[in-house]
């Protein structure tokens, strides 16, 4: 008898749910597209045990009719296109009609839908890949899908899970791609029976960034639009200061669809050129469109992916349109925040509780105030160039700094420095008036995961309520931070290290995070005495002081012998 026979149907859905249905998130990812495909203007999510327990989407689109709902959960079963040729120009986000039979495969599924023109809903109740009988039900007009026990039969994917977490974290991921895509449509997110987002229907681009990233990242975003007769792409790009060491903060959508793709990250990292390290991802939101036929959606299980027709013309546009962005708002000068306005000012020695008025005033004053003071000494000036780079005299030559490696060694110095003395006496700073801030939910979540850490490194932080914190005491050396900013700076980097939040072991690595983190950037503009300073304080580091944390060269020094051999002198 031969070995090979056809597996049993039950079966070979389940093997082909693997693909689609990789985790929570990707169940989740597919109702939330349904639910757009089916013109909802309002989502409901709700989240038990980061996806395991229960996903539930509730929707206020079309609806089903009894038919419908019964023909939704069979494998290949779809409204959405039904000619070969259709796949040329889809519309839709689903095509496929393998979502919901495949999530039916590995879990326990109901459907609650009707239409508008019905009084009645239907419910329909999958399990085992077994569609049970329709019965008819009270509903609203709308789709509820309800999700139970996943992957409880398939024990090797429940393997693979990573902790509640990191689950949850990609749950937040599809959520906000979603949200971004479509700030016209509301969404309410619940975990475990708490709120976790409100997104208002009908609102801005700018409102929804701000809903789901926070003001930070908002004020350091440059607009970006343009459209060529082949591709229009639409957006933001995140300004040097905000960029980080993952990808996680770069949302592409490709004709409204949330996809990833290493063409486009690439492509706007070189833009940048020298304005990023080469391991330093930029963050950006793009919305691309392109005619239908000229992207191929349909190249990955999950639609995670595309494949373009031409890659060229869309790389060049792409590298154009943020090249001139860049050089648009001028980044060579200065580009900040109040936060990193008021951080010019304190290191220049300037009253913290003056008003902003008067803290601009002098600050425009200040150059020249200390260029008077320069002129007086005899090794000259320190020049600044593309806010890059400082350019100073010495005996032997010239010297050519880094300032954002210089600053991150100094900092790493000063935290390590800083770190000894906490753990033998606190070096630390009570507030005069405790700082109470809110931060987004994942980053709450970490902030209770590492409270200990930061207790370590002499901050005294309180959970005051939800997503509220309060600050009480500082390490001394942060006295003239701000404190919220960089604290959720700190925290977003934490969390998508690597995407892991395991920190404990290495202090080393947290240091010089947090020194990363807390330097100065290429792109900004230092004050002379700022200048001063900085090459002041490099001088004092150790012999390490030649290399930033990371390794790279802080300083290069030019001998006047070179430069005799390259001007020919000898
Ligand atoms: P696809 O989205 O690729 O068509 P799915 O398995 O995700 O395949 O869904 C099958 C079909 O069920 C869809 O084509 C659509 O007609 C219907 N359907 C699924 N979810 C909803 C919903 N939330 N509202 C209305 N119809 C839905
Ligand atoms: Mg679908």
């Amino acid at each position: 008898m031969g070995k090979i026979q056809i597996l049993p149907k039950q079966l070979v859905s389940r093997i082909a749910a693997g693909e689609v249905v990789e985790r929570p998130a990707s169940v989740l990812k597919e109702l939330i597209e349904n639910a757009l495909d089916a013109e909802a203007s309002q989502i409901d999510i709700a989240i038990e045990q980061a996806g395991r327990k229960k996903i539930v989407v509730r929707d206020n689109g079309i609806g089903m009719d009894k038919d419908d709902v019964v023909l939704a959960a069979h494998v290949h079963a779809t409204s959405k296109i039904q000619h070969e040729k259709d796949l040329e120009s889809i519309g839709t986000l689903g095509f496929r009609g393998e979502a919901l039979a495949s999530i039916a495969a590995v879990s326990r599924l109901t459907i609650l839908s009707k239409p508008e023109d019905q009084t009645l809903g239907t419910k329909v109740v999958v399990e085992e890949g077994l569609v049970g009988e329709p019965e008819n039900a009270g509903a609203p007009t709308g789709t509820t899908v309800m999700v139970e026990t996943l992957f409880a039969k398939t024990p090797a994917r429940q393997k693979f899970l990573k902790t509640p977490g990191t689950e949850f974290r990609h749950i937040m991921k599809v959520v906000t791609n979603a949200a971004l895509a479509r700030p016209d449509v509301g969404f309410t997110l619940t975990h475990n029976d708490k709120t976790i987002l409100e997104l208002p229907k009908g609102s801005s681009m700018q409102e929804r960034v701000q809903d789901l990233l926070g003001e930070r990242l908002l004020s350091h975003f440059i607009p970006l639009s343009r459209s060529s007769p082949h591709i229009a792409i639409d957006g933001f790009i995140g300004t040097p200061q905000i960029a980080g060491h993952e990808k996680d903060k770069q949302y592409l959508f490709i004709n409204g669809r949330p996809v990833a793709s290493q063409l486009v990250s690439r492509v706007v990292k070189d833009a940048f050129g020298g304005l990023l390290e080469p391991r330093v991802q930029p963050v950006f939101i793009f919305f691309l469109t392109l005619p239908t036929h000229s992207v191929d959606v349909n190249i990955h299980p999950r639609k995670e992916t595309v494949r373009f027709v031409n890659d060229r013309t869309v790389a060049v546009v792409i590298e154009r349109s943020v090249a001139r962005s860049l050089e648009k708002h001028d980044l060579k000068y200065v580009i900040k925040s109040e936060e990193e306005q008021s951080l010019v000012l304190n290191d220049s020695t300037v009253d913290r509780g003056m008003d902003t008025y008067t803290a601009h005033m002098l600050k425009d004053m200040m150059p020249a105030w200390h260029a008077s003071l320069g002129a007086q000494k005899s090794d000259g000036d320190i020049l600044q160039i593309h806010n890059l780079y400082l350019l100073t005299q010495t005996p032997n030559g010239l010297l050519l700094i880094d300032q954002h490696a210089a600053h991150e060694r100094i900092l790493y110095e000063e935290f390590k420095e800083a770190f000894k003395l906490t753990r033998d006496k606190q070096e630390t700073i009570e507030l005069d008036e405790p700082i109470v801030f809110d931060l987004p939910q994942p980053e709450a979540i970490a902030l209770d995961e590492h409270n200990e850490t930061f207790a370590k490194l002499g901050f005294d932080i309180d959970h005051f309520g939800d997503t509220t914190f309060k600050v009480r005491q500082v390490p001394l050396i942060f006295k003239d931070r701000n404190i919220p900013a960089l604290l959720s700076e700190i925290l977003d980097g934490l969390i998508n290290e690597n995407g892991s939040t395991k920190i404990d072991s290495a202090t080393e690595r947290t240091l010089s995070f947090l020194a990363c983190r807390s330097a100065i950037k290429a792109g900004d503009y230092l004050t002379p005495l700022e200048r001063s300073t900085l090459l002041e304080k490099l001088s004092q580091c150790p012999t390490t002081g030649y290399t930033c944390p990371h390794g790279r060269p802080t300083q290069i020094e030019i001998t006047l012998k070179e430069l005799e051999r390259m001007f020919k002198r000898r």
